[in-house]
């Protein structure tokens, strides 16, 4: 594991962006509860990386190798920070045409109130967003996500239906038992959106 904090690192062809240590959940299965990174990337991170910051190293990297895809995604929900996305999301739409992803947990719209969020996502040239929804009703997704809003599952919700009009959506659920996966996956089908299964790494100390 790096010592120093990484706020760009990468996973098979994927560049991310790990640019806060803030959620508005505090799922009971997130690994920054229990891991420093992945993959070997340190991503506690010491301080929140200003823009300027995260170009510093997006310059290191950016054309190092042809990534398939840059991802904003690291020990934090990115649109707690959603000016940083945009401006960043502009610098890279400037030098590059890869496909942008935010993977969120969704509470975009309860974060930034009074936002058009989604439509400032799009114009800041992100492609694609990946929410993630590990429960099947508002009652486990209290239990599970633990989110500081009341009633974010709906909102959660409310944000896939507007988001699939302008992006690419994925869902995503990680496989724990509270979680009823079929009614997940029948959700995602009446959403019209796609769905993905993600493994649960559990913590073994
Ligand atoms: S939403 Fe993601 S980053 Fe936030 S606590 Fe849950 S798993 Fe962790």
């Amino acid at each position: 594991m790096r010592r120093r904090s990484n706020i760009v690192y990468w996973m098979e062809d994927n560049l991310y962006l790990n640019i806060t240590n803030r959620c508005s959940n505090s799922c009971y299965f997130c690994f920054r509860h229990y891991w420093k990174g992945i993959e070997g990337f340190n991503l506690r991170l010491t301080q929140e990386p200003s823009v300027a910051d995260i170009i510093k190293e997006l310059e290191k990297y950016l054309f190092r190798r042809p990534w398939k895809e840059v991802v904003f995604c690291g020990f934090g929900e990115p649109l707690m920070r959603l000016d940083c996305v945009l401006e960043i999301s502009r610098w890279l739409r400037k030098r590059s045409n890869l496909p942008i992803r935010v993977n969120t947990n969704g509470h975009g719209c309860l974060l930034n109130p009074n936002r058009d969020v989604l439509k400032l996502l799009k114009e800041a040239g992100v492609t694609s967003l990946s929410v993630s929804l590990n429960a099947h009703d508002e009652y486990s997704y209290d239990l599970i996500c633990r989110p500081i809003f009341k009633q974010a599952y709906e909102s959660v919700l409310e944000f896939i239906k507007k988001a699939k009009d302008l992006f690419d959506v994925e869902v995503t659920t990680v496989t724990i038992p509270e979680v009823d996966i079929s009614k997940v996956s029948d959700l995602t089908l009446r959403l019209n959106v796609k769905f993905r299964l993600r493994p649960y790494i559990q913590c073994f100390y």
